[in-house]
């Protein structure tokens, strides 16, 4: 096979040659520009470079890493001396079902070239073969575009993103962007409407997943609320309103992020009792799956995580001298007493116990010790960008606002 291939090439090439010769001498006297032309399509016809070898494997449940790498002939002290070069970065013996190693091997000698390794969406430990054998964790190398989509609601958020085929995946990225902003249990309204600018990511020009969301636009009931995605320095990075106001606030909106609420629940019925000083009801009762991951709406201290009464399972996070929030009727929980939560830490899991009749979040927010309504509650404007900055956010700004087609 290979004899008869490499036979074919030289006699086409010999072939060519001997034509272009020919336009050539006939030619060159009178006109260059057609001599050029002419080798320039001979050299269209010289076979390509091959390529290295590249073999993926696949990690499946019960490989090992030795039995992988000896799979692709790779011989055990190799495999050790590329285990040895990588540990100080990344312990290969943890490599993931699911993931994949990509082992290539050079085209010229099909010796061992180069190992990578996927870590998570962003990183990969790369283990090559310089003068000596080098291992590094570098940026996964992403081919970013850029794609504005949107929607209206009908029923959900989540329900319009399909519809419209955005992948589930952003549409959670542009929640998480607005969580300060809007409650997506309760605060949607039919015909309600989102837009926004966000990353894809590709590899080899197949689409991986979303990156960032760079600027986002909802509006709410009428009201639109726009976020912009800005990096004033090293420290100070996130999403930022119109006027250069962070949008990271003091307390979330909710205790339940859209990705739990995001397919179960559409515009209307999603939450079974609200505040109402009238009934008693001090507290806001969302409707959720039994097992839903509940969140602290801020930082702050776990002052109680026990049984309480009627409130079943219940704890409470003191944020600060003034405000307190409390969460009943869980079926599990995932803190103790004392520890400390960050915004958005996951406290326990929605349930029925005390009271309850079917399971539900009961949350509660106090202000120097009095019940108020978590919604109505107004939060000062988050960090500005500084004054030196603003010009460059502004200009981004309008760069992103051209993006969603103002
Ligand atoms: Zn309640």
């Amino acid at each position: 096979m290979v004899t008869s291939k490499v036979f074919k090439y030289s006699f086409l090439i010999i072939f060519v040659l001997a034509i272009s010769g020919f336009f050539f001498f006939k030619y060159n006297s009178f006109d260059g520009n057609f001599v050029r032309d002419t080798v320039a399509k001979e050299q269209q016809l010289v076979e390509p470079p091959e390529l290295d070898r590249v073999e993926l494997i696949e990690i499946v449940n019960g490989s090992t890493y030795g039995e992988l790498m000896s799979g692709v002939g790779i011989s055990a002290d190799l495999a050790n001396q590329i285990y040895k070069t990588a540990t100080d970065k990344y312990d290969l013996v943890k490599i993931k079902v699911g993931h994949n190693l990509e082992i290539t091997f050079d085209k010229n000698t099909d010796q061992f070239k180069q190992l990578v390794y996927k870590i998570d969406s962003e990183d990969e430990l790369a283990v090559y073969q310089n003068s000596e054998l080098t291992a590094e964790i570098r940026p996964i190398p992403y081919e970013v575009k850029i794609v504005t989509k949107g929607g209206v609601v009908e029923s959900s958020m989540y329900e319009a993103a399909l519809k419209n085929n955005i992948d589930e995946r952003a549409i959670i990225a542009l929640a998480d962007v607005f969580q300060w902003t809007i409650d997506f249990a309760l605060d949607p309204r039919v015909n309600d409407g989102f837009k926004f600018v966000y990353e894809e990511r590709y590899l080899n020009g197949e689409y991986q997943m979303p990156g960032r969301v760079l600027a986002g636009e909802y509006v709410n009931a009428g009201q639109k609320y726009q976020v912009y995605y800005f990096e004033e320095d090293k420290d100070n990075v996130g999403y930022f309103d119109e006027n250069g106001n962070s949008v990271q606030k003091m307390f979330l909106k909710a205790p339940v992020s859209f990705r739990y609420i995001s397919s179960g629940f559409t515009t209307g019925a999603r939450y079974i009792e609200a505040f109402n000083i009238s009934t008693g009801h001090r507290a806001v009762d969302y409707a959720a799956k039994s097992g839903t991951p509940i969140r602290s709406v801020g930082d702050g201290t776990v002052i109680m995580a026990s049984r309480n009464g009627s409130y079943g399972n219940m704890v409470k996070v003191r944020h600060n001298g003034t405000y307190q929030t409390n969460y009943g009727h869980m079926s599990k929980f995932a803190v103790k007493q004392g520890n400390k939560v960050k915004q958005g830490d996951i406290i326990g899991y929605v349930g029925s116990t005390g009271l309850s009749t079917g399971p539900h979040l009961h949350y509660e927010m106090e202000k120097n010790g009095v019940k108020i309504n978590p919604l109505l509650e107004i939060q000062p404007p988050g960090r500005a960008i500084k004054k030196e900055n603003k010009p460059r956010f502004l200009t981004e700004m309008q760069q992103w606002q051209i993006a969603l087609g103002k």
